[in-house]
């Protein structure tokens, strides 16, 4: 038996007890006549004590040799502590040690294998199992797994049954890029990797399964942005006979659920948001509600003096900052400077202090009066005390960057508390985007995506303003979840593939299949997908969704530790038919 406990359970209850653990080397400690071992595992640290006088001189000197992250066994007695720590719940106590055995050596680790690490991030991700071991990784893993055991706990308890999907697929239409895989069997011809298992959980559907729901690994070849990973996880969930209703309700129980088990929190508001109010409130399709500063539109004040920019700007838009009135010159300037980064574009930025006696004093007093200025404080809910930022322009531009300037402000002003969790649905998405690029309409969600009912007349008339029945669950300012009720007749499949540019061979040699499967009795469905890595990050009230992940890769889409992407030898080229030009 290679232990009778682990390294987190000994007690002063179990004093004079004879035990065998096994562990790593945390560190020692050598005093000549006495040594003594922080040993570790998954479960905590128990300290180990070698003393010539109570144990013998050359289990001492064993002791002496032993380096950090050396895997050892030992077997010894439990005793009290001379000098106890209460940080620990293992610091009452400590082993005398009688023997000890190194299973496994270990060179100089590369970097300390503690909480605060003098490891930067490249190195860890290389040496990624020694980075396992320190406490802060471990224990987010372990997180991740809760949370996917609540999930499924959640949904069997519901009936949803776990599918899995294939991984070997044809192209899904989720709009970026496939990762292909060459068939060697089949000369020319690929694989893709899925993006998602959309139209196999459809097919489920017509199947009869009802419910599915599948934790399953996704891919998608995309430009790596910050924080995003090729591959990445998603919860996938897909029911029969249910309407938009029952899918937010069910899945916002879960969420419930989750926050409970997971972080003890009761979630009071679940809001509900159209995609236009939430446009217009905090210029963001995934609003961050922890806390206000919601927009107030002030165009038809702003307009009505004699102030050019704003009179030729589409919008006039701004947000009260608690507590800004006291920001100094200098810090508004620098505010400004923000703002007019090329990563927010704005041309610039008017404000106006809500002094405490009442009084405005702004940078455009030449042209408003304190009359006008007490409208734009009603407009934006601003208060003595506050700071109104006023930015202006095309409408949809502007909107993003006073959203960009809203989130950093309650950033800085430490709105942003990672331990407040404050979920919402934003419903009614538009059903088509357009691209600037190929200059045509784009499925916003998906082409399986049913537009509402009361909007498909608008199909051919005023395809932007179509509504679609999509939806996502939005926590914190991130997109957590989105799905959609999807289309199940023949065809409105047909038409959606017309409008978005198919022709019906394109639609046919693509999605045939699924077109096929609605020939055969679909039942109406809908459904969503979370991206698991990030919901865990957010209950787990961190940022990055690397963090959560066991084997992570790089900002460039590399694995380091193991080396990939790499090149495959001549022969395996050869198999496959393939020749390398670069
Ligand atoms: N397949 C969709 C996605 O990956 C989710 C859904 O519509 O269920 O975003």
């Amino acid at each position: 038996m290679y232990r009778t406990h682990d390294c987190g359970s000994l007690r002063a209850s179990d004093i004079n007890a004879e035990v065998t653990l096994a562990g790593w080397v945390q560190k020692s400690r050598d005093k000549g006549f006495m040594v003594w071992v922080d040993l570790r595992d998954r479960y905590g640290i128990t300290q180990l004590i070698f003393d010539e006088e109570r144990t013998d001189k050359a289990l001492l000197e064993k002791a002496q040799q032993l380096g950090r992250e050396f895997v050892i066994q030992v077997k010894g007695t439990v005793i009290e502590r001379e000098s106890k720590n209460a940080n620990i719940p293992t610091g009452d106590i400590e082993i005398l040690v009688k023997s000890l055995e190194v299973l496994s050596e270990s060179k100089t680790p590369p970097f300390t294998i503690e909480d605060k690490t003098d490891g930067g991030e490249e190195l860890r991700m290389k040496y990624r199992y020694l980075d396992i071991r320190r406490n802060p990784v471990r224990e987010n893993l372990i997180f991740r797994s809760q949370v996917a055991m609540e999930v499924r706990n959640f949904l069997a308890g519901r009936d949803f049954v776990e599918v899995e999907t294939p991984v070997l697929i044809k192209s899904t239409p989720e709009g970026a890029r496939d990762f292909v895989v060459p068939s060697r069997m089949n000369e020319g011809q690929f694989y893709a990797l899925p993006q998602s298992p959309q139209t196999f959980k459809q097919l489920l559907m017509v199947g009869g399964l009802d419910k599915y729901f599948q934790i399953v690994k996704c891919f998608r070849d995309e430009d790596l942005r910050a924080d995003r990973q090729p591959e990445f996880t998603q919860i996938d969930c897909e029911m029969s006979f249910v309407e938009q209703e029952d899918v937010l309700n069910i899945f916002e129980e879960m969420t419930r659920h989750l926050l409970k088990k997971v972080k003890n929190v009761d979630v009071t508001d679940f809001p509900r948001m159209t995609y236009r109010e939430a446009m217009e409130k905090y210029g963001n399709d995934k609003p961050d509600i922890r806390f206000g500063m919601e927009f107030g539109d002030i165009s038809a004040f702003a307009k009505a003096r004699d102030f050019k920019i704003f009179n030729e700007a589409e919008l006039v838009v701004g947000i009260a900052v608690p507590g800004g009135a006291s920001y100094t010159r200098k810090e508004i300037d620098k505010l400004i400077d923000w703002v007019k980064r090329p990563q927010v574009g704005a041309m610039g930025m008017v404000y106006v202090k809500c002094n405490e006696d009442g009084s405005f004093k702004s940078s455009v007093d030449k042209f408003y009066s304190q009359e006008d200025l007490a409208q734009w404080a009603e407009a934006t809910g601003a208060t003595a005390g506050d700071l109104i930022c006023v930015l202006s322009g095309p409408a949809d531009k502007t909107r993003g960057q006073l959203s960009a300037l809203r989130m950093e402000l309650a950033e800085r002003l430490g709105l942003r508390d990672p331990e407040v969790f404050a979920p919402l649905w934003v419903i009614d998405f538009p059903l088509l985007e357009w691209d600037e690029d190929t200059e045509r309409y784009h499925a916003m969600h998906h082409p399986f995506t049913s537009p509402k009912p009361e909007d498909i007349d608008k199909l051919s008339t005023d395809p932007g303003n179509v509504r679609a029945n999509a939806y996502d669950l939005v926590m914190n300012g991130n997109e957590i979840g989105g799905g959609s009720v999807r289309i199940f007749d023949k065809q409105l499949q047909a038409l959606m593939f017309d409008h978005l540019g198919f022709t019906p061979e394109e639609a046919r040699a693509q999605f045939g299949f699924l077109m096929d499967a609605f020939e055969y009795g679909a039942p109406p469905h809908a459904g969503l997908a979370f991206g698991f890595d990030r919901l865990v990050s957010i209950l787990g009230g961190q940022e990055t969704i690397r963090d959560f992940i066991a084997f992570p890769k790089n900002n460039s889409g590399r694995d380091v530790m193991i080396d990939a992407p790499a090149t495959i030898d001549d022969e395996q080229l050869k198999e496959l038919n393939l020749k390398v030009t670069v």
